[in-house]
């Protein structure tokens, strides 16, 4: 065994959990861990040049390939991330797929001999492929503890179950905050009481976090105690605390360098941000797995010429199936030329953000964005849509108050045309200008301060990192 700590990251292969384990990953080397990632052959390059910037550094990190058996389970050859996926036949047989990993991942415990694993909730098996090897196995679900905590107690409470229609408000019982939903905007496998392979996919997961040796999550402390105390106090769950995660890319380059390739010249993007006043842009991007369709895109284009402001949008799957971008409306980007900044594909997110022009985000409320927007200081429109999306809109407009909702009601993978223009305008302007728009601002820029307190030297983040690897060494010896 040698001195130094080495630690197995496997995360599960979407964006939205590989950006942040990277992050993760990165945090736990610069503490002078031994780290390795996990990943699939074409998975591989989202990883690989941030990893060759971090190791010029002179910290240890370095990634293991296993196969993914794509083609064993009727998936195209290469189909080995969530992004890929457009039905839900490719969604069931992508699950197949992980729960094959099982032994491959096995064979690299054996060969590499780590002295822990951090591996994805998607993974329930990987608890006890590491109590085979001797070693703890820590949880890495992707959400903050507001988004942890309660979906957790509408599993225990059941308050969806109480009310006469989907439209009816109920509230999630025993939280520190009230929160209400609907059951619109819950997903099936959270509102029927019936068995799938999901549901027992799902319990199986919690049954796993139950034996494993505890959670990271990518959150500091002050942004949401009450529910990094509930998580531990009255959920019984052993979590560590160790975000913003992605603050510790620091410098333009890797920035811009997290996850796939961008499809604008980051310079370019720079370039025109700089030219820019501050908080005069709008920043609309919804996350690597929701759909938009035409009509729906068609909708946020008209919204935001109404509502007057600069913008970037970014666009995945921006072509039809005729390929052709028939959703914008006639002549909008000559009329927007020089004002909006439609990106095609993937924008380097946190550089855009934490550019001083940008003074709004609409988001769709997955955990990474939604803390990337509050390590920026940047107020926010809620667009939620699936997952635990919906709970973390309530964080955002409710608790924390650093955003205004636009009125998304129901949980889905692909926006249709559900939220008009009107809704857009009216919540893009809502958080752009007027009084309570500058009381957000300020708001939200508290949090900034507060969260990369967090993550210096003595801050909640960095003290609660530093204890888990002094846990992890211990148990080690
Ligand atoms: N992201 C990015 N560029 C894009 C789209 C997304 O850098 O064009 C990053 C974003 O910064 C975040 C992650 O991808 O770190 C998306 O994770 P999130 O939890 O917000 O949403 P998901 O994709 O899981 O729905």
């Amino acid at each position: 065994m040698g001195s130094q700590l080495h630690v197995f990251f496997f995360p599960f292969m979407a964006h939205g959990h590989m950006i942040p384990t990277l992050d993760m990953a990165k945090q736990f080397a610069s503490r002078g861990v031994k780290t390795t990632i996990i990943t699939t052959p074409f998975n591989a390059p989202i990883f690989t040049k941030s990893i060759q910037t971090t190791k010029n550094l002179g910290t240890q990190i370095s990634i293991r390939v296993i196969e993914f058996p794509a083609v064993e389970v009727g998936l195209p050859e290469g189909c080995e991330n969530v992004d890929q996926l457009h039905s839900e036949d490719m969604h069931a047989n992508f699950f197949k797929a992980v729960t094959m990993l099982q032994e491959p991942l096995e064979h690299v415990l054996e060969e590499g001999r780590p002295d822990c694993l951090v591996a994805d909730i998607f993974f329930p098996w990987a608890t006890d492929v590491a109590s085979k090897f001797n070693i703890p196995r820590l949880i890495f679900h992707g959400s903050g503890f507001f988004g942890l905590c309660a979906p957790e107690h509408l599993r225990l409470y059941k308050p969806h179950k109480n009310v006469s229609s989907d439209s009816e408000p109920f509230i999630v019982p025993n939280l520190p905050h009230e929160v209400k939903l609907t059951r619109m905007q819950l997903g099936d496998f959270d509102k029927e009481d019936i068995e799938t392979d999901f549901t027992r996919f799902l319990d199986k997961a919690r049954e796993s976090e139950m034996k494993s040796f505890g959670v990271v999550v990518n959150s500091f402390y002050e942004l949401e105690p009450a529910y990094a105390d509930h998580y531990s106090r009255v959920l019984g769950r052993k979590a560590w605390h160790i975000g913003p995660l992605s603050l510790c890319n620091r410098q333009v380059e890797d920035k811009a360098q997290r996850g796939k390739e961008t499809s604008i010249d980051k310079r370019e993007c720079l370039k025109w941000l700089d030219s820019k006043t501050p908080n005069s842009i709008v920043y609309l991007c919804f996350g690597t797995v929701a759909n938009f369709a035409a009509p729906q895109l068609y909708e946020i284009a008209m919204g935001i010429e109404a509502s007057g402001q600069q913008f970037i949008w970014v666009v995945r799957g921006a072509k039809n199936e005729d390929n052709n971008e028939n959703w914008l409306p006639e002549g909008f980007e000559e009329r927007m030329k020089g004002k909006g900044l439609i990106i095609r594909g993937w924008a380097p997110q946190v550089l855009i953000l934490d550019h001083d022009a940008v003074g709004g985000f609409v988001t769709h409320c997955g955990w990474n964005s939604t803390l990337e927007g509050v390590s920026a200081g940047v107020p926010m429109v809620t667009w939620p849509l699936f997952a635990e999306q919906f709970f973390n809109e309530k964080l955002v407009t409710e608790i924390l108050r650093i955003g205004v909702g636009v009125g998304a009601q129901q949980w889905k993978i692909v926006a249709s045309d559900g939220v008009k223009r009107d809704a857009i305008e009216k919540a893009v302007k809502e958080i752009m200008a007027g009084e309570e728009a500058e009381e957000r601002r300020r708001r939200a820029r508290t949090l900034k301060e507060m969260a990369w307190k967090a993550v210096e030297e003595g801050g909640s983040s960095y003290t609660d990192l530093n204890a888990l690897i002094k846990e992890l060494s211990a148990h080690r010896s």
